[in-house]
């Protein structure tokens, strides 16, 4: 299976019409991804209870972004599935605001510009650490919705993005963090469909700020400028690191000291301190190196094995890695774990700006 290339689908209209698409594309994957989520109600919880709860997360996030609610509107649509149902799946705050599900995430992210790669491109690259059972249901949807920039993203059955770039050469990739002050809100995995809209970097930075945010990740975004910033977030604070040096890593814990005090639980985020520890010691050793191919063996990185940058065991393991040149607009993606994967490249044509932005 680490061999078989993601699917791609690709999907233009309106936002509903995008979302019907995604839908009737992914519908046996959809509903059974529905299906997990009805087994795994927290246990302090039932279902309809969660379904309650999704109705105050709806109202914030049809407040703010309407738009991508008539989206999933049209996902349920062309899903064939209720519709409060494939909110919820939105709703990851909701499915984490208690101790039992903390800890045991991953995600590690490499960042690099200028001096440091290999043609001076701006690049990211993003092991993408799930639950096993998650990576049969991975695909890339290409996504052409209104006047946006057309953007390519990797979903787990066209639910949510977790990393992307879109053709104005705005790239997102990131990890998540367990933050304390998890509340009632816009869901995070909105804001993420927000950054993968963006015109420009201020938009996507933007949106890593709306206010009333339930939860965040920390959204690492980047534009063809060079300008790279991990967007250490949570529902009430963030804190924009900007690169240095021309490199960057971050895994699933608060590093910038105003954020510290978000940590859920400092006493589960080792593995996490090891792997960005690690992440940054080999951007160092291989600075003026970094190409896509040198990441390709970087991400496949197994110190600390099996619950490496290339995850192999835990909670959760590497289910897709990519590599973004956001100069070139190229990507690479590959399903697995990256020593065993075989990666494919993907690209976007360039977006067209509005006449009076371009200088
Ligand atoms: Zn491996």
């Amino acid at each position: 299976m680490a061999q078989d290339p993601i699917p791609v689908i690709q999907v233009k209209g309106t936002y509903r019409q995008v979302g019907q698409q995604i839908g009737e594309a992914m519908r046996p994957q959809a509903q059974r991804v529905l299906k997990e989520m009805h087994e795994s109600v927290p246990p302090f919880a039932t279902w309809e209870e969660m379904l309650e709860k999704g109705k105050l997360f709806l109202a914030h996030g049809r407040m703010v972004y309407p738009h991508f609610i008539e989206e999933l509107e049209g996902i349920a649509e062309g899903a064939n599935l209720p519709f409060e149902e494939v909110f919820l799946s939105q709703c990851e705050g909701l499915w984490e605001s208690a101790t039992w599900n903390i800890g045991g995430g991953g995600c590690t992210d490499f960042a690099a510009r200028g001096q440091a790669t290999v043609h001076g491109h701006t690049m990211l690259a993003h092991t993408n650490d799930l639950r096993p059972v998650m990576e049969r249901d991975l695909v890339i949807l290409k996504v052409q919705a209104e006047q946006d920039p057309e953007f390519m993203g990797v979903s787990i059955a066209g639910l949510g993005f977790s990393a992307g770039f879109n053709a104005a050469g705005i790239g997102l990739t990131g990890n998540d963090v367990s933050s304390n002050d998890i509340r009632v809100g816009v869901p995070r995995l909105l804001i993420v469909r927000e950054i993968l809209a963006a015109r420009r970097l201020g938009e996507a930075m933007n949106a890593c700020l709306v206010h009333q945010r339930a939860s965040n990740y920390n959204n690492i975004i980047a534009d063809a400028n060079g300008e790279i910033y991990s967007m250490e977030g949570s529902a009430t604070d963030c804190e924009p690191i900007y690169i240095e040096k021309d490199i960057m890593a971050h895994a699933n814990h608060y590093i910038s000291p105003p954020m510290r005090r978000y940590e859920a639980d400092r006493n589960r985020i080792g593995g996490s301190v090891i792997r960005h520890h690690r992440a940054m010691r080999l951007l160092r050793e291989n600075f003026g190196k970094l190409s896509p191919e040198l990441f390709m063996e970087l991400m496949a990185d197994h110190a600390n094995y099996p619950e490496s940058i290339c995850k192999h065991a835990g909670r959760t393991i590497t289910v897709f890695s990519v590599i973004l040149n956001l100069n070139e607009l190229r990507a690479w993606i590959g399903r697995g774990r990256p020593c065993q994967t075989t990666y494919v490249e993907h690209s976007l044509d360039a977006w067209d700006p509005p006449a009076d932005w371009k200088v």
